[in-house]
């Protein structure tokens, strides 16, 4: 069985955003959000010897991924390859995995009103070719492929050449992006943009994004089947005054 894995070197990345453009075009992302995404570290060090990373993220198809337990509806699943999917029909929009992601990978599409984020391009897969970020890659900085076979391109670079996981003691979910870099900027990099524990569920975001649009759902459905009786009831009453 595949199990899919993305490398980024960092060391080559030189911060285009040529793997940001693609990805949007792909997917036609709405302007103002992202399905990956490139940054830059603070600077660290002193002066003169000031030191900077490019930091290029996305959704890391996490090996326990956080997001999928608190999904109310089933939507978030794990595929066979590991990637970590959305049923667009149904996901309801509700954000709990938003909040549970430690890599803030999700967001809410505010065109289809579900959650988006990174499959690792899964329908390209299929067709046999590598993401659209991983093609587009002006510096050849990333790499796709199974991390099972031990000849890939991948493995090689995680089992061999020691690419590493952004992940820390508290926060350690198994993702499958990994990093080739300097060890200081990698060290820059975690501590940067490091983790977050996810959010858990609290009754009040429970009750304000799931439970109260079905009570008032409901609430109105009752409303309209009442008003529906009513004037069934007024129609037939007028029919058998005429009579
Ligand atoms: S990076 Fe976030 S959205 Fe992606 S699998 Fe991990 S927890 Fe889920
Ligand atoms: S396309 Fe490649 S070089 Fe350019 S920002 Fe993305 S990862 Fe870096």
């Amino acid at each position: 069985m595949a199990r899919y894995a993305m490398v980024t070197d960092l060391r080559k990345c030189v911060a285009c955003q040529a793997c940001t453009v693609a990805c949007s075009a792909e997917w036609a992302v709405p302007a103002g959000h992202a399905r990956t995404h490139v940054r830059t570290t603070p600077l660290a060090g002193s002066f003169p010897n000031l030191t900077s990373s490019p930091v290029v993220g996305q959704c890391n198809q996490c090996d326990h991924p956080p997001c999928v337990e608190p999904c109310p509806s089933g939507a978030t699943y794990q595929d066979a390859g590991g990637i970590v999917r959305v049923d667009t029909d149904v996901c309801i929009g509700c954000g709990f995995c938003v909040d549970a992601c430690p890599y803030e990978a999700r967001f809410i599409n505010p065109r289809t009103k579900k959650v988006d984020k990174c499959d690792f391009c899964r329908p390209r897969i299929e067709r046999g070719e590598v993401p659209a970020c991983v093609a587009t890659c002006t510096a050849h900085a990333k790499y796709f492929g199974d991390l099972e076979d031990r000849n890939s391109e991948v493995s090689r670079l995680v089992f061999r050449d020691g690419a590493r996981r952004m992940e820390t003691r508290t926060v350690a979910v198994g993702p499958n992006v990994f990093y080739l870099g300097r060890p200081e900027h990698l060290d820059l990099v975690l501590s940067s943009y490091p983790p977050r524990p996810p959010r858990l569920l609290t009754a009040g975001a429970a009750w304000t994004r799931l439970l109260k649009p079905l009570v008032l759902a409901m609430v109105g459905m009752t409303f309209a089947g009442q008003a529906v009786a009513f004037f069934t009831q007024l129609h037939k009453g007028e029919g058998d005054f005429e009579e």
